[in-house]
């Protein structure tokens, strides 16, 4: 019934949303820890040292009370899976069927990335299964994806 479609004239439309090229980083100042974290397999988010909100993806102030007083930190890389849909559609940089998915880490944001390391179908997935993040090389970058987490030691 409501229509969703975002106006992508709107500057606060996500830019994130297109799935003809693979991932690039984001080419602004705040993103640079992310995607340097990603080489050394760390997933790094940031933080507000004021309300102590955690948030993705980066920019320079508190998405919750605007503070520019904000930090990064490495993330455990723990997540449970929100949503996804398995796609069929053949996009470079990713052979179909494959997983869209939206996951919630442990610290509370949400990430939109691809699900691995297990069949691509809607048995193998099943909301809030726990999930785990491993890095992928992937169009000249390296890209948080999450995989089923195995069991404790
Ligand atoms: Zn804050």
């Amino acid at each position: 019934m409501v229509d969703t479609q975002r106006d992508p004239t709107r500057p606060g439309s996500p830019a994130g949303q297109q799935h003809d090229a693979p991932a690039q980083p984001l080419a602004i100042p705040e993103a640079d820890d992310f995607w340097q974290g990603a080489q050394r397999g760390e997933l790094r988010l940031q933080r507000c040292s004021v309300c102590k909100h955690a948030y993705f993806p980066p920019r320079p102030f508190c998405p919750a009370c605007s503070s520019r007083a904000v930090e990064s930190f490495t993330a455990t890389g723990r997540a449970t899976l929100y949503s996804f849909i398995i796609s069929h559609v053949p996009t470079p940089g990713h052979t179909p069927p494959y997983s869209i998915a939206v996951v919630e880490l442990e610290e509370g944001p949400r990430m939109m990335t691809n699900i691995v390391g297990c069949p691509q179908t809607s048995k193998a997935l099943a909301l809030d299964m726990p999930l785990q993040v491993v890095f992928r090389e992937r169009g000249g970058a390296t890209v948080p994806l999450f995989e089923p987490a195995r069991s404790a030691p």
